[in-house]
């Protein structure tokens, strides 16, 4: 029996007739770009999150161009953020001329060592970009209050945790904008790409409306110049309905994970740290051990997918070779990208499926720890 890392179909059938017909309603009504369906999901995420302003884009990555882009970061400018994470938090930056300087992390809970920063910040800083990695938030207090006595700016990446909560707040609604994507495999994810920006602030969200239309607050009359990242109307529709089982997803996920850790207490696994004061949405539930490549190999033999997120951290990317950074630089994500192993979570996998799997891992560990 194979179980894979993620099920979208699975998840599809479950929601099949609801989809298709709005869909179809969608296509009978000939107007596809903007409009309705996506002002209607704006609005829906907006209130979802407690925030004032949604703002739909192309996908995660525009979200996090255009927020930096509309909080002022561009040319010669630093941005400190985490190396351990999806590519396109760096990226965004370097796209606007701006310099990604990295900080280690935090090895129990993946997310950015908030006591690191400071040391960091030059008089070139302009913002932070703190990542919720694997559906869990940073320490937002502590980031917060570096950003206020540096004046700095944040823009969250939010892309793995809609839902989540620090401290009673969600995710993506605590710095001066928040990013998500709705690329297939997030939380909530459509049938392409997608990504929305939060904010309270009313003139961001004015910027980041026209930086979506090339810069053109009325049609063909551009202020600044801007891109083309438009949420698509069809997919609007489609995460119009999403939207409305997410928390039951994200509860889901969360009983799977218990079962995990319930499961797997008395190995030397090391199981995923939920901190003080986080509701956790297990977008990746994530485990660690220094035989990770060998246990990941003896699970793909029994015909369990995993993943690795993330084998090399961004500051030791070929194309970051230019700032400098050398290995054990950033050891604690240079450590995590060595041990860490993303087993199968979503709210389809059934409880014998998650039983097999600790099994195999089980044996595999055993087998793996008696290799000469
Ligand atoms: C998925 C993801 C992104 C980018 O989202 P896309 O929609 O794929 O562009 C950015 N940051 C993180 C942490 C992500 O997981």
């Amino acid at each position: 029996m194979n179980i894979p890392l993620l099920d979208l179909k699975g998840q599809y059938l479950v929601i099949k007739d609801e989809i298709q017909q709005a869909v179809n309603d969608f296509l009978d009504r000939g107007n596809y770009i903007l409009g309705q369906p996506v002002e209607t999901f704006e609005n829906a995420i907006a209130q979802y999150l407690s925030a004032r302003h949604g703002i739909g884009v192309a996908s995660g990555t525009d979200a996090l161009l255009l927020s930096l882009s509309a909080v002022g970061v561009g040319y010669g400018d630093e941005v400190i953020t985490s190396p351990y994470t999806f590519f396109a938090t760096a990226g965004s930056i370097s796209h606007l001329g701006a310099t990604p300087v990295f900080v280690d992390i935090d090895p129990k809970t993946y997310n950015i060592d908030v006591s690191l920063i400071e040391e960091k910040i030059t008089s070139k800083t302009k913002a932070i970009i703190p990542v919720h990695l694997f559906g869990q938030c940073c320490n937002m207090d502590g980031i917060l209050e570096v950003a206020k006595t540096y004046n700095l700016k944040v823009v969250e990446d939010a892309c793995q945790a809609i839902g989540a909560e620090y401290k009673g707040k969600k995710a993506g609604t605590m710095g001066d904008t928040g990013c998500f994507s709705f690329y297939p495999t997030k939380n909530l994810g459509t049938f392409g790409d997608g990504g929305m920006i939060i904010t309270n602030d009313s003139e961001i969200a004015e910027k980041i409306k026209m930086l979506r239309v090339h810069g053109a607050i009325q049609r063909y009359f551009h202020t600044i110049v801007g891109y083309n990242s438009r949420l698509d109307g069809l997919h609007a529709v489609i995460l119009n309905i999403k939207l409305k089982y997410l928390d039951e997803w994200n509860r889901i996920r969360r009983e799977k994970a218990n079962y995990y850790n319930a499961l797997l207490s008395k190995t030397d696994i090391g199981l995923p740290n939920v901190a003080a004061d986080n509701l956790h949405i297990y977008h990746q539930y994530v485990i660690r051990t220094m035989n990770r490549d060998n246990l990941r190999q003896y699970l793909e033999k029994r015909g369990i997918s995993t993943a690795i997120y993330y084998p090399i951290p961004l500051h030791l990317q070929e194309c970051y070779q230019f700032l400098g950074y050398k290995e054990n630089f950033l050891p604690s994500s240079e450590q995590a990208g060595r041990e860490t192993l993303a087993l199968p979570i979503y709210p389809e996998l059934t409880d014998s499926q998650l039983e097999e799997i600790v099994d195999a891992i089980k044996c595999g560990i055993q087998a793996v720890d008696h290799r000469p």
